[in-house]
């Protein structure tokens, strides 16, 4: 699987990154439910941040399949530490580094390339989830910029993010076609943020709804041209459904590892529960299930490192690593008996951060629906 020293290095940077400082300390981080500001920090002295932009412009001159090697093997320690390290290298910062002038370039993404400063991103409102043509936060012209006013909600690292991209209408008539992207600095006078949900997993990811009041923004604070919200989004969208799948295959590996720890440690009936067929047989499906999963998810992203169009493949990755990976949470709660319903195991985390991969980048009633259309229906 491994293409490149490129890849071989910074698989081997993270893995030790992960066994020697993350995963010790995952329950810990878990039961805390704060934001790991000193992890967060940590992984931006790394130049993780910087991983998919270019090395001249403030990045470190990778790629997106070392991005998702970067998310699998954080999400192999903590699936809350890999989430926000994923939002921070491609959703929170992309826009802004694409269309930002040199001056936010200074202030914000060079910072946030260091983990100095956070990032987020504002799709979702409460009527506009996997329809965003009902996006009603509005942009209207005033004077030399913009008066923002709605809600977002979903917004992780809403209650910790030093800066807003967040998608607003300016033509509603227009619907898909009057969207935009728009940058919006926390400390603007109008924007609030409402206190963090309590979550079923990835409890140290923060989550919270965000309103806007007559928040005023300067033109410049709109990130690519007009109508071409839509258009911008599309262009990361494979990216950010590899990104999941790869999520989802560093969860699958952890349950895998832990699973097969278990069976060789625990002994019933006179023997290690590895020799019983019917373990045996969760851990097989386990196997392949992570082995199909990482080969999706791989093909997917050397076509976009390829610069060749994959959203079909990378809608497949995502849509088969999830399941895989509420399949390994499932398998390892059982393989683990009581223990996997033990707050003292990590198999209940897993069985519960599945469940953050099923929403973002489109759930699956609609992957489903596209990937039955591409397959001819
Ligand atoms: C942990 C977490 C983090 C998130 N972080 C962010 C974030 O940072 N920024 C952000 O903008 N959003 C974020 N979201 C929101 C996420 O993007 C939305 O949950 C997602 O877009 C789906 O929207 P919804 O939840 O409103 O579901 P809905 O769109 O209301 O769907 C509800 C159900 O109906 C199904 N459905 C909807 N339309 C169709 C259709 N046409 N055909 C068949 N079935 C359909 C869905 O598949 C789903 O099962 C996050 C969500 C979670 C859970």
């Amino acid at each position: 699987m491994i293409r490149s020293d490129a890849e071989a290095l910074v698989r081997k940077t993270m893995a030790r990154f992960v066994d020697s400082e993350l995963a010790p300390r995952a329950k810990e981080i878990d039961e805390a439910g704060e934001f790991p500001g000193e992890i967060f920090r940590r992984i931006g002295r790394m130049g993780v941040y910087g991983i998919r932009y270019p090395r001249d412009r403030g990045g470190s001159g990778g790629n997106t399949t070392l991005y998702c090697i970067i998310c699998e093997e954080l999400a192999r320690g903590l699936m809350s530490v890999a989430a926000i390290t994923a939002m921070q290298c491609l959703m929170g910062t992309n826009f802004l580094f694409h269309f930002g002038s040199p001056e936010m370039i200074e202030e914000y993404f060079l910072p946030a390339m260091r983990g100095e400063k956070v990032a987020s991103f504002c799709l979702t409102e409460p009527e506009a989830g996997s329809d965003l043509g009902n996006v009603n936060t509005r942009a209207v012209p005033d004077g030399d910029g913009y008066r923002i006013d709605g809600m977002k909600t979903w917004v992780t690292n809403g209650p910790v993010a030093d800066f807003f991209t967040v998608l607003c209408q300016t033509d509603p008539a227009k619907r898909l076609k009057g969207v935009n992207f728009f940058f919006i600095p926390r400390d603007t006078a109008g924007v609030s943020v409402s206190k963090p949900f309590d979550l079923l997993g990835t409890r140290t990811t923060k989550i919270s709804e965000l309103a806007f009041t007559d928040v005023r923004i300067p033109r410049r604070y709109m990130l690519g041209g007009e109508g071409q919200g839509m258009r911008n989004l599309m262009s990361i969208l494979a990216e950010i459904r590899c990104m999941t799948a790869a999520l989802a295959v560093g969860l699958q590996q952890a349950a895998l590892n832990d699973s097969i720890r278990y069976a060789h440690e625990r002994a019933q009936f006179g023997s290690t529960i590895g020799r019983y067929q019917m373990i045996q047989g969760k851990i097989a499906d386990m196997a392949t299930d992570l082995d199909a999963s990482r080969l999706l998810t791989y093909r997917a992203t050397r076509m976009i490192d390829e610069k060749i169009s994959c959203i079909k493949e990378a809608s497949m990755a995502k849509y088969f690593a999830t399941e895989a990976a509420c399949r390994a949470g499932d398998k390892v709660t059982r393989i683990l008996g009581a223990y996997g319903y033990s707050m003292e195991y990590s198999a209940q985390r897993y069985y519960r951060d599945n469940r953050f991969l099923l929403y973002g980048g489109g759930t699956h009633e609609i992957l489903r629906q596209n990937i039955a259309r591409w397959a001819g229906l």
